[in-house]
C-alpha cells in the first residue's frame, strides 16, 4: 500500500508507533499531488516547501514526547479559510493576489495540533456552486472518471482526498458544500451544527448559513479532525460555549435500538434510480444492526430551494459589498471618471458570471418593496423548515437521506442552465436553514463507477449520532476503503 492511500487514522497510529516518519508520509503525499495535479486541479496553491518544514518540525515535537494525534498529517484547506503569508483567494479573480494578515481559528487550531498544510484546494468562487466549476483558476476533476465534476464547493478538497494528495481536508458548507462534494468522490464529508466550528477568518458568503467542517477517508478520520476543530472561540459571536464530547468514544457506541426516520417527501420521482439503491441498500444495511427505520413527514421540502436561494444570495449581496477594489483584492487598471464607475469596473471584472448573477438576486430580494415579498417571506418559510425538524426528531434519533438526486454529471453540463444546479440542493440545504449537522458517507457506485453517499442527519449538537452510525456503517462495508484508478 502507498502510504498516500492510508487514512488520516491509519497513519496517525503508523506515526504514533514510530513506524512512518511525518517526512516520509508528507513527501509520498507530495509527489502523490505533483504527479496528480497536471490532470486534477484540485489545488489553486500548493505549499510543498512549507509542508517539509512543517513534518521536519512534527517529526522533532513527536521525538519530544509533545505529539498529538494530527501532529505530522498532511492536510488541505479549502481556499476560503484564512492562512497567514499565504495567498487566499475564495476562487475568485477577486482575491487573486490576497495575502492574508492572519489565521482563521480554524488554521491556528490545526497547525497549533502540529498538522502539515498540503496547499489551499480549489472550490466554487466564493463557494457559490455545487461542481467547482465556477472557480476563476478552472475546474477541479473528479478522480473516479475525469469526466465527471467532483462536486462543489469544496471539490478540491474532495477531490485532494480521493486522489491521495492529502489525507484530510477542511471544507466549508452553505447548502451542502461539504456533502456533495465528499458524496461525489467517495469520502466522508461532515457539516457541523452552526457555531460549533468557529467562521472566523473564513471568507463569508452567506453568514446564517456557512459552517466549516471536516473531511476525510472515513468516519473516524473525520472524528479526529472534528475534536481539534471544535469549541467556542470568542472572535466569532455565533460561536457556541459548549462542553465538546469525546467524539473518538462516539465511534464504538451500540446503535443497536436507534430510530432512524425516513423522510417520506425525499424518495419522489427526480431522485436517480442508483442513488436511491445505493440509499435503500445503505438502510437495511443500519437496519440489520439494529437500527430501527421510521418513515417520517418533513411537509415543507418543496419550499427548501426557494427558501435558500433568496436568504443565501441576500446574505451574499451584503458580504460580497467589501470588495470594490479599494480594501481588499482586484482593482480595475481603468478606475473609472468618478468613484461608482470605478466600482462597477472594479466588481464588472473581479467576479464572475454566478457570483455577479447571485449579487443582483441578492440585492434584488432586499430592496425596498421587494423585502416583504421575498426576504421576509423566505424567513417565515425557514422557520416552518426549522419546525418540520423540530417536530421529527420528537419520533427519532437521527434522518436518512441521499446526499444529491444524482451522482456526478460531466463537466461542462452545469453551465448552461443554473436552475438545474440549484435543484440538486434540494437534500443537502435543510441541514444549512436549521443550523442541524449533516454527514455523507460513501454508500455505493452508479453503473458508471461515478461514488453515490448516503446522508444522515441528527440534532442540534448530535455529531456523537452521526459519528456512531457511521462507524458502524463503515465497519459493514467497504466503500470507503475503494480508491480511485488512477487515470493520469
Ligand atoms: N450549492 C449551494 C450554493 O451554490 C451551496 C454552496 C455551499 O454550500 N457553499 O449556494
Amino acid at each position: 500500500m502507498n502510504l498516500y492511500d492510508l487514512s488520516l487514522s491509519q497513519a496517525a497510529q503508523l506515526l504514533a508507533q514510530k513506524q512512518i516518519s511525518s517526512l516520509e508520509l508528507t513527501k509520498a503525499v507530495l509527489a502523490r499531488q505533483e504527479e496528480t495535479e497536471p490532470s486534477l486541479n484540485c489545488y489553486i496553491t500548493v505549499t510543498p516547501d512549507l509542508a517539509l518544514d512543517q513534518a521536519r518540525r512534527a517529526d522533532e515535537r513527536r521525538a519530544q514526547g509533545k505529539a498529538t494525534p494530527l501532529t505530522g498529517i498532511p492536510l488541505s484547506l479549502k481556499d476560503v479559510i484564512n492562512t497567514q503569508g499565504i495567498q487566499t483567494t475564495a476562487a475568485s479573480r477577486m482575491l487573486q493576489n490576497f495575502t492574508p494578515p492572519y489565521d482563521a481559528t480554524v488554521t491556528r487550531r490545526l497547525l497549533a495540533a502540529g498538522a502539515v498544510l498540503t496547499g489551499k484546494t480549489n472550490a466554487d468562487e466564493f463557494a457559490m456552486g455545487s461542481t467547482t466549476e465556477t472557480s476563476y483558476f478552472g475546474p477541479t476533476r473528479n478522480p473516479w472518471d475525469l469526466k465527471a465534476f467532483p462536486g462543489g464547493s469544496s471539490g478540491g478538497s474532495a477531490a485532494s482526498l480521493a486522489a491521495g494528495s492529502c489525507l484530510g481536508s477542511i471544507g466549508t458548507d452553505t447548502g451542502g458544500s461539504i456533502r456533495q462534494p465528499a458524496s461525489h468522490c467517495g469520502i466522508v464529508g461532515l457539516k457541523p451544527t452552526y457555531g460549533l466550528i468557529s467562521r472566523y477568518g473564513i471568507i463569508a458568503y452567506a453568514s446564517s448559513l456557512d459552517q466549516a467542517g471536516p473531511m476525510g477517508r472515513s468516519v473516524a478520520d473525520v472524528a479526529l479532525l472534528l475534536q481539534i476543530l471544535a469549541g467556542f472561540d470568542r472572535k466569532d459571536s455565533t460561536s457556541i460555549p459548549c462542553e465538546i464530547p469525546d467524539y473518538n468514544a462516539a465511534l464504538t457506541r451500540q446503535v443497536k435500538g436507534l430510530r432512524l426516520g425516513v423522510p417520506r417527501e425525499f424518495f419522489v420521482s427526480g431522485l436517480d434510480e442508483e442513488v436511491q439503491a445505493a440509499v435503500e441498500r445503505g438502510l437495511a444495511l443500519l437496519a440489520g444492526q439494529g437500527v430501527e427505520l421510521v418513515p417520517i413527514s418533513l411537509p415543507h421540502t418543496q419550499y427548501f430551494i426557494s427558501t435558500y436561494y433568496i436568504i443565501a444570495t441576500a446574505e451574499a449581496s451584503s458580504n460580497l459589498a467589501r470588495y470594490e477594489g479599494v480594501k481588499y483584492g482586484y482593482s480595475a487598471p481603468r478606475q473609472g471618471a468618478n468613484l461608482e464607475e470605478s466600482y462597477l469596473n472594479t466588481r464588472g471584472q473581479g467576479f464572475g458570471q454566478e457570483v455577479i448573477r447571485r449579487i443582483m438576486l441578492g440585492t434584488y430580494v432586499l430592496s425596498s418593496g421587494y423585502y416583504d415579498a421575498y426576504y421576509a417571506k423566505a424567513s417565515q418559510a425557514r422557520t416552518l423548515v426549522i419546525e418540520d425538524f423540530h417536530q421529527a426528531f420528537r419520533q427519532v434519533d437521527a434522518i436518512a437521506a441521499p446526499v444529491a438526486p444524482h451522482p456526478a454529471l460531466d463537466l461542462g453540463q452545469a453551465g448552461a442552465d443554473p436552475l438545474t444546479i440549484y435543484l440538486r440542493d434540494i437534500y443537502t440545504i435543510p441541514c444549512n436553514l436549521t443550523g442541524l449537522p449533516g454527514m455523507s458517507i460513501p454508500a455505493g457506485f452508479s453503473s458508471q463507477g461515478r461514488p453515490i453517499g448516503l446522508q444522515l442527519l441528527a440534532p442540534r449538537l448530535r455529531e456523537n449520532t452521526l459519528l456512531s452510525l457511521g462507524a458502524e456503517f463503515q465497519r459493514n462495508s467497504d466503500f470507503h476503503q475503494q480508491r480511485p484508478v488512477s487515470q493520469e
